[in-house]
């Protein structure tokens, strides 16, 4: 299965794994294993979610970008990616579904936008089967006293840094790995 997103990109040639190379919108991508970033977070944490935000707002600039170059092709998918690069509120639907589509090809599990502000450049976002969240838990066969998920905190700083036209923290507030139901995100200006 591929999700309806991917599907959509693959139609008009924008993703596709061949010759050695996974092709996302212009951009190179590789696949690696959950336990890596695990591994890679026990390095150093803070730098890891530094590097996660600086890379997925950079991801998002220039997927935007791509399908602005791309956008003569008159496709409903590009013309959606686009829609990114402006303002959206809580009532933008479409352009939801589209920020949730992508954020969903990562692997880090299914994205749900419960609230957005775009004033107080706000968010609360939902992950419901975190893959890092699972992966700690099966790495360590108890519970964690801290969130896990740094990785997915710093692609969300990233992508509502996009979103909200200003620099922007994530804080991971509940996390299955702690024993909560779901893992929550907070999204917000430095405090
Ligand atoms: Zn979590």
């Amino acid at each position: 299965m591929l999700s309806p997103f991917l599907q959509k990109l693959l139609f008009v040639n924008q993703f596709g794994i061949d010759k050695g190379k996974i092709n996302l919108l212009g951009d190179k991508l590789i696949m690696l294993h959950a336990s890596a970033i695990l591994e890679l977070q026990d390095i150093d944490e803070s730098k890891l979610y530094e590097i996660a935000k600086k890379s997925s707002l950079n991801n998002l600039v220039a997927f935007v970008e791509h399908a602005k170059v791309y956008g003569k092709i008159k496709s409903v998918i590009i013309k959606e990616l686009i829609q990114l690069g402006q303002k959206i509120g809580q009532t933008d639907e479409g352009t939801i579904k589209t920020l949730e589509g992508l954020f969903n090809i990562n692997g880090l599990g299914k994205m749900n936008i419960v609230n957005l502000d775009n004033e107080k450049k706000e968010a609360m976002i939902n992950i419901t089967d975190s893959t890092i969240a699972i992966e700690w838990l099966n790495k360590n066969k108890k519970e964690s006293k801290n969130a896990v998920c740094t990785l997915t905190a710093g692609v969300l700083a990233g992508i509502f840094s996009y979103i909200f036209g200003g620099d922007v923290d994530c804080v991971e507030v509940s996390c299955i790995a702690k024993g909560d139901n779901i893992c929550e995100f907070k999204v917000g200006g430095k405090s």
